[in-house]
């Protein structure tokens, strides 16, 4: 068989500290991997600007203008790293590729493992995720929020594995089905472990930033997890429609015991704060509920409006 082409993927924004190392260990990494026959010549890097506000695209032109197997795409704007990996992902399989692998530009993802990744590809894998070994590098907040996430995707019915993470090599199949995925918000963690492709696991070190500082804050990782479950799970609404018809026959067993009191015993209202307990509760539970249901009416909302998924500036290609 001949050695397959690969495309690495690398989203980037505000990385003007961490693009040239990047770029440079991941032309070494391809280099190396040429010369062991694992890919093709023409396998080359796709870096995708999150419409940074730094110097990352001039420094991406300046490799560019080297070397042509950089490559790039930058946004108008920023959209976010999900946006950004989607316009890799289609953006690699527009120019040609047998497979791509996607990796953070701040290189804490352990890029000696795209060698493993391939292993598994030419084993047959159309898809090899990438599990972090640990997460020594997150903070508690992040640490425990993950766990939280993934372990609540499981229960919903969304079986994606714990320490997950967006560094995974996709085959050129499993590229052409994301393309009939045609929702704006496509949350790629749950795609690619729903549509049913043989996938391997590989377990890489996650290390520490090179340079500069994370771009995600508590709201940003919320705002994902609300979509990753939106978009794979309508467990919440049935758990709503169930929890709704467990309150009502609640207050109708209720409803029937003040009656039978006031009939019978002839017991004057004296339970003010029971009244106010239960209102409280049930007003909390209500609109909970209610927000719930808006997530998801937020979420049609969004895709109904039929907006791009991401504008494209300029590209090098
Ligand atoms: N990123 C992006 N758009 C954004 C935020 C982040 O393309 O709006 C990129 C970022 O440049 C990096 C990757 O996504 O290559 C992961 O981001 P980061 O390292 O900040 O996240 P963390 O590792 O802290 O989860
Ligand atoms: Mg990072």
């Amino acid at each position: 068989m001949n050695s397959p082409s690969l495309a690495i993927i690398i989203p980037c924004y505000n990385e003007e500290l961490c693009i040239r190392a990047a770029i440079k260990r991941l032309l070494e990494v391809l280099d190396d991997l040429v010369s062991k026959s694992k890919i093709s010549e023409n396998s080359f890097l796709y870096l995708v600007d999150d419409g940074s506000e730094d110097s990352t695209w001039e420094i991406i032109n300046e490799y560019h203008n080297k070397d042509n197997r950089v490559k790039a795409l930058k946004f108008i704007r920023n959209f976010g790293n999900q946006k950004a990996l989607i316009a890799g992902l289609e953006g690699v399989r527009n120019l040609g590729c047998d497979c791509a692998v996607s990796i953070d530009a701040d290189l804490q993802q352990d890029e000696n493992a795209i060698e493993k990744f391939l292993d598994e590809y030419a084993k047959g894998a159309d898809i090899v995720s990438g599990i972090r070994n640990n997460r020594k590098t997150d903070t508690f907040i992040k640490k425990i929020t993950a766990l939280l996430f993934y372990k609540l995707m499981n229960i919903l019915g969304a079986k994606i594995p714990l320490n997950h993470s967006d560094y995974r090599l996709v085959s050129r199949k499993a590229l052409d089905i994301m393309e009939l995925y045609t929702e704006k918000y496509l949350f790629l963690r749950g795609f690619f472990n729903e549509v049913g492709l043989k996938t391997a696991y590989v377990n890489f070190d996650v290390k520490k930033r090179i340079a500069g500082e994370s771009k995600f804050n508590l709201i940003s990782l919320m705002g994902l997890a609300l979509n990753g479950i939106t978009s794979f799970s309508v467990v919440p609404l049935r758990l709503v429609a169930v929890l709704g018809f467990c309150m009502a026959l609640f207050g109708f067993l209720v409803g029937v015991e003040t009656i039978i009191e006031k009939i019978f015993w002839h017991n004057s209202p004296n339970g003010w704060a029971t009244t106010i307990i239960l209102l409280c509760v049930f007003g909390g539970i209500q609109l909970f509920c209610l927000g719930i249901i808006g997530e998801y009416v937020g979420q049609v909302f969004r895709e109904v409006k039929g907006r791009p998924r991401y504008i494209k500036d300029k590209e090098l290609i």
